[in-house]
């Protein structure tokens, strides 16, 4: 499977449909109220692709392999841990909420999630969620020319195994390579696991995706063919972001300050590419 290369004006355009994705993540986190359905939440997403002139890469994502995919946007509430169908379920003050949302623009495709929670949070949520964001960044800063996908991989396992608690990783689901499509070679798991594994270049861009629950990793399949929920109904959290390698470091696509603050903090090459 080759690794698409992307140029630096065509990662230009990825820049461009991270930042609606950056957009849209913000307005759905800030709509979320109780007593609001997760189908009216999808619409702020809607309206976030339309005044970009941005389309979506979710909506009717595997038609062409069974039922397509209904939202814009991915939203999982609780035992709820990826691929949520929007709809009528009502957001209730406690709730963990997680939302994956896409776009594309000019054929560019950009792809991010993240989890918070509505009113008062559980102590074990807030860390639950804390840590999947802190594995996302773990991987992250793995990310440039030379490295290999394992190193991103064993960077979130570790992360995962030295918190003081211990959380389930999702084994089924990984992290993808992104650009003309959503979904690209090379997978990008978030587990360590033997064997060869791509080098990164110059022009790769890979989606980062850790999903993490409060209990065991099985998980099970819904009757809609989407939702995807823990076996054990322990809640989950999934952080996310499209990232590129460019010749000056890791430009995170998906982050309005394209990683800066957070690369920064942690010593690692910003490489944002320029007008
Ligand atoms: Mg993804």
């Amino acid at each position: 499977m080759r690794i698409e290369l992307k140029t630096p004006e065509q990662l230009k355009l990825m820049r461009r449909a991270g930042l609606v994705v950056a957009e849209g993540l913000a307005a759905m986190a800030d709509a979320a109220t109780p007593g609001m359905t997760t189908k009216e939440l999808d619409g702020v997403g809607r309206e976030v692709l339309a005044r970009n002139n941005a389309t979506s890469n979710f909506l009717n994502y595997g038609a062409e392999h069974g039922v397509g995919f209904s939202g814009v946007a991915c939203i999982s509430v609780n035992e709820e841990l990826v691929h949520g169908v929007p709809g009528e379920r009502v957001l209730r003050a406690g709730d963990v909420i997680s939302i994956d949302f896409g776009a594309v623009v000019e054929g560019w495709h950009g792809d991010a999630a993240r989890t918070f929670i509505i009113g008062d949070a559980a102590a074990e949520d807030a860390t639950l969620v804390e840590a999947t964001r802190g594995a996302l960044w773990a991987g992250i800063e793995k990310v440039k020319a030379g490295s290999r996908v394992s190193h991103v991989s064993r960077a979130i396992d570790e992360f995962v195994r030295a918190q003081p608690r211990r959380y389930g990783t999702l084994r089924e689901y990984t992290g993808h390579g992104i650009g003309s499509q959503m979904h690209m070679a090379p997978d990008v798991p978030n587990f360590h696991k033997r064997g060869p594994s791509p080098k990164l270049e110059v022009g790769m861009a890979i989606a980062i995706e850790p999903m993490l629950t409060l209990g065991l990793h099985q998980t099970s399949v819904c009757e809609d063919d989407w939702t995807v929920v823990s076996r054990d109904g322990s809640r989950g959290a999934h952080w996310e972001h499209s990232v590129a390698v460019t010749e000056h470091g890791v430009w995170v696509l998906t982050s309005p300050d394209g990683g800066e603050a957070e690369l920064l903090a942690r010593g690692v090459k910003f490489g944002p590419l320029g007008d």
